[in-house]
């Protein structure tokens, strides 16, 4: 199973969630991806295929400027690895974008609901379910996101390490596991998220293992 990063604090995302994904290379991947809330509150969405030193490369001349950033390496289970089924993936409206590890189970059910609804997929993973049905349950109900997460969560079948971004909340990320692991680390005016404590460790030793079921906010 393939990795999650996160970070949101005073420094620079980027390169903290770069090195962060390196250190997470171990676990096998395919494609990689990062998402960040620019300093002119844009939400940036970067993947690319292959290697992380290949996510870099493509990175180079994009703005990868913000201090809130949410990252994955993908093992492909429903759909070619290709950068349109890399993670993070955006909702319909572009304000959300989503990473997770795992596998939705029910997923072509609530895709088909969603379609009904005028739902444009541009993935064929499982994950792009999720974010959509996310958004769908916030807009619908005009909740938080933190209520649309435990909202869409309770639909959902399967098993997840989840982070999600809202370019209206630049202050926040969500995440939530349901038998996939997912590490807080909480540091100096500053916090970290991983699928294990080692993109954590050098930041701070302060670190809260997710339970199943349990939801962050940072
Ligand atoms: N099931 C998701 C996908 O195929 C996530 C795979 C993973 O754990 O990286 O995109």
């Amino acid at each position: 199973m393939c990795g999650i990063v996160g970070y949101l604090g005073k420094g620079q995302a980027y390169p903290a969630l770069i090195k962060g994904l390196k250190r997470l290379e171990y676990r096998g991947y395919d494609s990689a991806g990062v998402a960040l809330i620019s300093e002119d509150g844009s939400l940036n969405v970067y993947k690319a295929k292959g290697k992380v030193a290949d996510l870099e490369a493509y990175c180079a001349d994009k703005d990868v400027s913000g201090s809130v950033g949410i990252a994955h390496t993908r093992w492909a289970t429903h759909g070619e690895p290709c950068s349109a089924n890399a993670h993070p993936h955006y909702s319909s409206s572009e304000k959300l974008a989503l990473i997770h590890n795992g596998i939705i189970e029910n997923y072509a059910v609530l895709k088909e609901k969603l379609q009904a609804k005028g739902y444009i997929f541009k993935s064929s993973t499982d994950t792009e379910v999720l974010v959509q049905l996310i958004e769908y349950m916030k807009v619908t109900n005009q909740v938080s996101l933190l209520t649309a997460v435990q909202l869409a969560l309770g639909e959902v079948i399967g098993a997840y390490a989840i982070a999600i971004l809202d370019k209206e909340h630049p202050d926040e990320i969500i995440a939530a596991r349901k038998s996939s692991p997912l590490v807080v680390g909480i540091g100096a005016d500053e916090f970290f998220l991983a699928s294990d404590a080692t993109p954590i460790v050098e930041y701070t030793d302060k670190v809260v293992y997710l339970e199943d079921g349990e939801i962050a906010v940072l």
